[in-house]
């Protein structure tokens, strides 16, 4: 995985870790792959220790609606986590890293997810992360959309709420 301009599949990769935690090293190691990151090292329980406990802070930041607040916590995993950009050719394609060589996977995704996330609310909008409107849902989705009006984690939450509505308001009118 590449970090695009705007940080858009780390983005989406923290929001599907945090949604559905990986528990084992392997899963961790799995999903990874899936999100297209070429692992260089194999992956141990410290980097499942170290991935949840991004995750955690990540959350923070999903979670706060004020956005200097919001940025406040992202410059913290950033100043914790990133090092200076460098070029590299590793995987085939020349890219940029903000990150050191030879880290551990916790490390390695610490800095993705981090730096994706400031790329991603700094080139799209600072509003553009946050929970489903579901609230039994409650997924945390990064909005990629063109309007950036996006209230819900998928098509099927969309409608499930849309239902809700029409019988509610079916109900208030006594139909
Ligand atoms: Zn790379
Ligand atoms: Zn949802």
């Amino acid at each position: 995985m590449h970090l695009n301009p705007y940080g858009e599949d780390a983005v989406k990769l923290a929001a599907d870790l945090a949604n559905r935690r990986p528990t084992t090293p392997a899963e961790l190691a799995g999903r990874c792959r899936e999100a297209g990151m070429v692992l260089e090292r194999p992956v141990t329980p410290d980097d499942l220790v170290r991935v949840h406990a991004v995750l955690d802070a990540w959350e923070k930041v999903v979670d706060t609606g004020d956005e200097h607040e919001r940025a406040t916590l992202v410059n913290r995993m950033l100043a914790e986590s990133a090092a200076y950009p460098r070029m590299t050719d590793h995987a085939g394609d020349w890219h940029l890293h903000y990150r050191d060589d030879r880290q551990p996977l916790g490390a390695v995704l610490f800095a993705l997810i981090s730096v994706g996330t400031a790329l991603h609310l700094v080139g799209r909008g600072m509003h553009r992360l946050r929970r489903c409107a579901v609230g039994e849902c409650a997924a945390i989705f990064a909005d990629t959309s063109r309007t950036g009006r996006q209230r819900y984690c998928s098509p099927r939450c969309a409608n499930r709420d849309a239902v809700r509505r029409h019988r509610a308001s079916r109900t208030a009118s006594g139909t």
